[in-house]
């Protein structure tokens, strides 16, 4: 017997491809069919079998305080209720402009877009069209999004020209993108003296959260703003998970290291489609209307969005939640090793606050390499394991997991139980 997921997914198939909207929700790392959902309430998500899930994915980061919180879900009707798009300026987008240059160190202006793709493609434009350079370095196992030049990992070497990792992209649109291993200040150092000032940027994830969650080295961030200071390229951080995640005023605040510029995505649009960049205003200043470095958007600045963004930072800016989210996090991390430990499962774990990764490997992970040791068959299974037992957990290794402020002890204590009895089933 087919489940309704399986039926409403194989029909699903005929007119999206794959199935999906975006490729990870098919299930294709895991296998299987996904289950498709009706309806999310705090910590839980429903299939349109009836099954009940706790949630660790949060839409892969926005929902930091659960599924339809009340007061977001008002803010949004009160915001529709008014008219969706104007395509003009409203006081919704002032308001979260102030509250994200009020939160983030580094920020003095901000320009909004629709996705995090937008934002990390816009300030890389910004980037070249405030340095008047063309080549910027991106680390291995780095995700900015889909835009084409970022679409580039390194080959062989440790200093290699990025080549596309996706047919349609020319090549010739990713010659400018170096790419070097994750926590590597001496391949950084290496390509600035190869390439004196040729470098418009460097960009990065603090916290690297599309190959698993790697931890930045403690000298990593730091170094790489002494190096790009010295060689008059920008430094950009892509805090579009780490943003209002790890800390209100994301990882910057967190390392103390303030970039340049810094994209923003996921939380800061509260469960609706919205990016942001921002930084110094000298920088900023070269946007069109004011300076020649174009980018636009129709729906930019949404005010539904807007409303929503600024409702979820409001309920983030009260006193006691990244300490909340903190003991959650740890809760749920140590009771994970234990359970595997008990198992002898091998698992390295990395975790800031309440985003957190298990890697079922033997050694350190700390670059997209180290992550690739993990065993990924074992993960497949821990992953349907966990499923049947009511924990939705990403479907890939390489995910983060993301507890929200609507998970309570409760559901971090029944998630440890269902991994106890995964682990013990499959060892
Ligand atoms: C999700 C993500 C993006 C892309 O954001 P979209 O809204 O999916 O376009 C960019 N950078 C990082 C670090 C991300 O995690």
């Amino acid at each position: 017997m087919l489940t309704n997921s399986e039926k409403w997914f194989t029909r699903a198939k005929q007119f999206l491809p794959g199935g999906v909207n975006s490729p990870v929700r098919s299930f294709k790392a895991v296998g299987g069919a996904p289950p498709v959902f009706q309806r999310g309430e705090g910590a839980f998500l429903f299939d349109i079998d009836g099954n009940c899930y706790i949630d660790y994915v949060g839409s892969w980061g926005p929902l930091i305080l659960g599924h339809a919180h009340p007061e977001v879900v008002e803010a949004v009707i009160a915001a529709v209720r008014n008219g969706t798009t104007f395509g003009a300026p409203t006081p919704a987008e002032l308001e979260l402009a102030e509250l994200v240059v009020e939160a983030l160190p580094s920020i003095e202006m901000v320009r909004f877009v629709n996705s995090g793709t937008e934002a990390a493609m816009s300030a890389i434009r910004l980037a070249r069209g405030f340095t008047g350079r063309d080549k910027i370095i991106k680390f291995q196992g780095c995700y900015h999004g889909h835009a084409d030049m970022l679409l580039a990992k390194a080959g062989s070497g440790v200093v290699s020209f990025g080549l596309p990792d996706s047919q349609g992209v020319p090549a010739s649109v990713t010659q400018h993108t170096l790419t070097v291993p994750y926590n590597n200040l001496a391949a950084i150092e290496e390509i600035f003296a190869q390439f004196p000032n040729e470098i418009a940027a460097v960009t990065v994830e603090p916290i690297a959260g599309n190959m698993g969650v790697v931890l930045p080295q403690p000298k990593f961030l730091s170094g790489l703003r002494k190096l790009t200071q010295q060689h008059g390229a920008l430094l950009i951080f892509d805090e579009v998970i780490t943003g209002f995640r790890v800390a209100f005023g994301g990882a910057q605040s967190l390392y103390n290291v303030m970039p340049d510029l810094t994209c923003l995505g996921k939380i800061i649009g509260g469960g609706f489609p919205v990016g942001a960049y921002g930084g110094k205003k000298e920088i900023m200043e070269k946007l069109a209307p004011l300076g020649p470095v174009y980018q636009a958007g129709t729906l930019s600045g949404n005010p539904v969005a807007m409303a929503a963004g600024a409702a979820t930072l409001r309920l983030l800016k009260r006193p006691g939640t990244y300490e909340r989210l903190e003991m959650l996090g740890q809760k749920l991390a140590r009771g994970i090793s234990e359970a595997a430990k008990k198992n002898g499962v091998a698992v390295y774990q990395t975790r800031v606050g309440s985003m957190l990764c298990n890697f079922f490997t033997d050694g350190e992970v700390v670059d997209y390499d180290t992550a690739l040791t993990s065993d990924t068959q074992f993960y497949r299974r821990y992953f349907h394991g966990m499923l049947q037992r009511g924990v939705y957990l990403a479907p890939s290794q390489f995910e983060a997991s993301f507890v929200s402020l609507a998970h309570t002890e409760t559901e971090i204590e029944q998630t440890i139980a269902a991994m106890s009895e995964a682990l013990a089933k499959e060892t």
